[in-house]
């Protein structure tokens, strides 16, 4: 729009990032901070800060440490690990933060080979542990590339894109050696790279080339008899795993730039999931991208440096269903039409209803508008399946009501089933456990007081305490400041933002410590969990003496 937007939209699609504040209503298909959230320093401390909380939940992400702040602990705990198994070879991947197609990356066996030569302190990094086994088809590393919509944040809503793609290196695989670790064709395996590669295969089937549907490999995986199954229940986990760890911080993020209780739109995002296989077939997260490529052709070079664009089948194949169904699940459209919808009573001479247990509320589709309450006219059942809007069960129609007038035919009745699945809330239970973090980032949200900032001042750390009665004789409110200054200095320190004050990550820090510091004995999720319970009980207790208070 280059002149401007004139009226506002039903959904806006930006290309790079949520950036526009003149957004009131609508949807955007961009979530405040989402860049920020997984670049690579960022999603390691998050995962880092899981894995303390439940090391066998999160034990998907490879062990990572931050350069160049870590580099001493990360020299400390190669040689520890070293000195207790003096026969482990490991490899490393050093990855600089907000590095994309494997720009800059490089592999290392030992911590003396990071390069600290000038560019490491302007440009940190993530150092971490190399998959040395990766699964092999065809004697190639290759990855998998997921797509993620996440739909809401609060609720959280998560659908996964049934089919993905998998990315091929262009050499055979061998396992590191300091002979073969510059080799990228062999190690990485970014399309980005290997395009480069004289062995770059364009395929124009989906099973063959370069790049694969992620499907063509299950396919072969359970053709060999493994246990594709149980890879799609971990490959689900982890996803719904890494979003639970991105959300704490997503969620300080959205509430700086869509206050609540002010018009704002509401956000969705299609997220990519590079996921390697290990040998086992145990998934492991590479990286999360806020910006995964949606082309769906190539580039084909003619002659030197002369270009033309060719179609690929297989993209084609997977993101146009990603986005069409992004775009059915968050269709405006879809509501409206679902608020047409009315409820009827139904009279009990309809044998069809039968037994059901509340007879009465039933949500008829919106074709057919029957007067809401109207007894006389019984609605005419145009689907052979109708919905109790009580109990949300399915009832079918018997046969005989089948006769009815053929029902005009719904947009989406044209179209393929969708691809994306929801798979949160729908496992919920199995995961909700995991959402302490959230629960602290609550905690941080309410004293952040003034809306719009991300981080809070020492008066907003010090009411936290006040209120939460956390301070006692053992540990003073002169602690409280001092805890409040060592933390969050150091946390600025690391930070290139200039907004002062105690960040989420710097906060989670803190209130780590007040667990462990109250709850010794216990492990550090139950300690953790302990002390929010402690502090959501005792602001509940405040908030119900204030509402006492205020109708006195
Ligand atoms: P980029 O954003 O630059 O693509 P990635 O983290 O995706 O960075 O890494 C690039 C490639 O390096 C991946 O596609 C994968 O092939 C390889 N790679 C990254 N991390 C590991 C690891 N821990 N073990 C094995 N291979 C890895």
């Amino acid at each position: 729009f280059p002149l401007g937007r004139r009226l506002p939209c039903d959904i806006y699609w930006h290309g790079v990032s949520f950036h526009d504040s003149n957004i009131f209503s609508g949807q955007v298909n961009k979530f405040p901070g989402m860049m920020e959230t997984v670049r690579k320093i960022t999603l390691s401390r998050a995962m880092r800060t899981m894995q303390d909380l439940f090391p066998v939940d999160y034990n998907f992400y490879p062990r990572s440490w931050i350069l160049p702040e870590e580099l001493s602990l990360f020299v400390d705990e190669f040689h520890r690990m070293k000195d207790s198994d003096p026969s482990w070879k490991p490899t490393f991947i050093v990855k600089p933060d907000g590095g994309c197609q494997g720009d800059g990356i490089y592999l290392i066996k030992d911590p003396s080979d990071v390069r600290l030569t000038g560019s490491i302190q302007s440009r940190p990094a993530v150092v971490q542990e190399y998959i040395c086994k990766p699964l092999l088809v065809d004697k190639l590393k290759f990855d998998i590339r997921l797509y993620v919509l996440l739909k809401s944040l609060e609720p959280l809503e998560i659908y996964i894109a049934k089919d993905g793609l998998s990315r091929f290196c262009t050499e055979p695989y061998q396992e590191p050696t300091l002979k073969n670790l510059h080799q990228v064709f062999m190690h990485l395996t970014n399309y980005s790279l290997n395009i480069h590669s004289g062995n770059f295969i364009h395929s124009d089937s989906v099973n063959t080339g370069s790049k694969r549907t992620f499907s063509s490999i299950l396919c072969r995986l359970s053709s060999k008899g493994a246990d594709v199954k149980k890879l799609w229940s971990d490959i689900i986990s982890l996803v719904i795993k890494t979003i639970i760890a991105l959300t704490p911080e997503l969620k300080v993020y959205y509430q700086s730039d869509i206050p609540a209780g002010k018009p704002g739109p509401t956000c969705f995002q299609i997220l990519g999931f590079d996921i390697l296989l290990m040998k086992s077939l145990k998934p492991m997260l590479l990286e999360v991208n806020a910006n995964p490529s949606m082309r769906i052709e190539h580039e084909r070079e003619l002659s030197p440096g002369v270009f033309e664009h060719v179609p690929s089948p297989v993209d084609k194949e997977v993101k146009v269903a990603v986005i069409r169904d992004t775009l059915r699940l968050v269709d405006p459209q879809k509501k409206k039409r679902k608020d047409t919808h009315c409820i009827v009573t139904v009279p009990p001479k309809q044998q069809w209803l039968g037994a059901h247990k509340h007879p009465g509320l039933w949500e008829v589709s919106p074709w057919q508008r029957v007067d809401e309450m109207s007894s006389e006219v019984p609605p005419k059942p145009t689907l052979s399946v109708i919905l109790c809007c009580r109990c949300q069960s399915l009832l079918q129609v018997p046969e005989a009501s089948k006769e009815l007038p053929e029902a005009p035919k719904s947009p989406e009745a044209a179209l393929p089933s969708l691809c994306l699945k929801q798979v949160f809330p729908k496992y919920a239970q199995q995961f909700g456990h995991l959402r302490l973090v959230d629960r602290v980032a609550a905690l941080f949200i309410r004293f952040l007081g003034v809306k719009g900032t991300t981080k809070l001042g020492p008066t907003g750390f010090r009411t936290f305490i006040r209120n939460c009665k956390l301070s006692n004789s053992n540990f003073s409110m002169a602690a409280v400041d001092i805890l409040y200054i060592d933390i969050t200095r150091r946390w600025n320190s690391m930070s290139i933002e200039k907004e002062s004050g105690m960040c989420l990550q710097a906060f989670v820090e803190a209130f780590f410590c007040l667990a462990r510091k109250r709850y010794k004995t216990l492990p550090l999720h139950e300690q953790v969990l302990s002390l929010i319970e402690a502090c959501e009980g005792r602001l509940g207790t405040l908030h119900g003496k204030r509402l006492v208070c205020g109708c006195g």
